[in-house]
């Protein structure tokens, strides 16, 4: 598309970046057809051809109205349009710089700017969370509809196992899931330690910052990034091996550091340095020689794949093939593409949208009657899991069931 860009954002770096991205578009529309919000609405704008037309307008200089916001916030962020786009339009890049600009142009509603507050300060404080998720599980039937199913039972976390081998790689612990689901990380670094790997978790770093870009906290990420590059800097410098993120959504956010912290040259390096070393624990463990020693308890299961994992880090179908390789049996899910509307903080401000979304995954994920359901990101485990008419768990306790001595 012809683009003539704002003379405050031409000539910038992210000015590059959105005119890169809509000169590509050629406005074909074939993008609508694996968008879930568009699927649901039919309303062009709710698409992201449409999406794409409005931030071309606000980026060019028009004024955006409090309808361009609300049609970005119906954005899922799910980038399945980037997968389907035959022109290789770099949505997420656009949307990153379009809704920042939207943002900036248009107050939110006082109440709205609250909600988002409340939700990114607790979220990014995994002591607080803790706290509330032990006062939502025995609370639970006293909360209103949106929260109650947003936080799974505890599960026992289990033995970590102590630094031994010579070969070592960092894991980041994230924030929501250090709080309420310990048991992935520790189950991450038990399959690591048996296949000679041991996981170093760095205390001081903490939420990758995703959770603040998507609630209109960009400059809060940007800290929070420099936390995280300060903390991992000692590694970093001495050439660890790789960062293993076993949530699909702060893997594919980390690797988008060099975005976020592209206006910052100190910092800028180094982003680009760790974005090269996130690695899914699946592009490990894929390549090891991973035994069974026994066969899976419970092996019909149904894969759901986030979207992260999907379009953002492009592993579609791998969870399946590691897991039929150690005896389970994954069925197959039909729209495989479309997002279960966790999508980070999504379902808390669009609940109607992802309540919809949810109950079409399930059921897609329920066809084939499996015995377990498993997924690789926290926000959609936690989103799944209070429905689910079984139980929803990460992948790695799938690995970890049936190699666990
Ligand atoms: S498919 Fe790609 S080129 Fe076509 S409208 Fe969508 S983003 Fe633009
Ligand atoms: S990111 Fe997802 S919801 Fe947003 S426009 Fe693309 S496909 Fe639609």
């Amino acid at each position: 598309m012809r683009t003539i860009l704002d003379p405050n954002l031409k000539d910038t770096r992210r000015g590059a970046i959105a005119e890169e991205a809509l000169r590509a578009c050629v406005h074909c529309g074939m993008c609508n057809a694996t968008c879930p919000t568009y699927q649901l609405t039919g309303d062009e704008m709710e698409g992201p051809r449409g999406r794409i037309y409005l931030m071309k307008q606000v980026l060019e200089g028009a004024a955006p109205s409090r309808l361009t916001q609300e049609h970005l916030d119906s954005c899922l962020s799910c980038r399945a349009c980037e997968t389907t786009c035959p022109s290789g339009v770099s949505y997420h890049r656009l949307f990153d710089i379009g809704q920042e600009a939207v943002v900036a142009a248009v107050p939110r509603p006082l109440f709205e700017r609250l909600l988002r507050e409340a939700i990114r300060r607790v979220t990014i404080s995994p002591a607080l969370f803790s706290h509330l998720a032990s006062l939502a599980r025995t609370f639970r039937p006293l909360l209103p509809g949106a929260l109650r199913g947003k936080i799974p039972a505890a599960v026992p976390v289990g033995l970590r196992p102590a630094q031994r081998h010579a070969r070592t790689m960092l894991m980041l612990t994230g924030c929501v899931q250090s709080a309420i689901a310990g048991h992935f990380n520790a189950t991450t670094a038990r399959i690591f330690d048996r296949v000679g790997i041991s996981l170093i978790e760095v205390r001081e770093a903490g939420c990758c910052g995703a959770v603040s870009a998507h609630l209109d906290a960009r400059d809060a990420a940007r800290t929070q990034a420099r936390k995280n590059l300060d903390a991992w800097g000692t590694f970093l410098d001495q050439d660890v091996e790789a960062l293993i993120v076993n949530s699909s959504g702060c893997a594919t956010f980390l690797r988008d550091y060099p975005d976020l912290l592209g206006d910052d040259p100190h910092y800028l390096p180094r982003a680009q340095r760790l974005a090269g070393l996130v690695r899914d624990p699946l592009e490990v463990l894929e390549t090891l020689a991973l035994v069974p020693i026994r066969a899976p308890r419970q092996a019909r299961i149904a894969v759901h794949e986030p979207c992260t994992l999907q379009h953002g880090l492009k592993l579609t179908g791998r969870i399946a093939q590691l897991l039929a390789r150690l005896g389970y049996d994954p069925q197959p899910v039909a729209d495989n593409h479309l997002c279960c509307g966790s999508a980070g903080s999504y379902s808390l401000l669009q609940p109607k949208m992802a309540g919809r979304l949810k109950k079409a995954k399930l059921k897609a994920l329920n066809a084939s009657a499996p015995d377990i359901i498993f997924t690789g990101n926290i926000g959609c485990w936690m989103h799944l899991s209070d429905d689910a008419p079984v139980p929803v768990r990460h992948w790695l306790e799938a690995v970890d069931a049936v190699t666990a001595p």
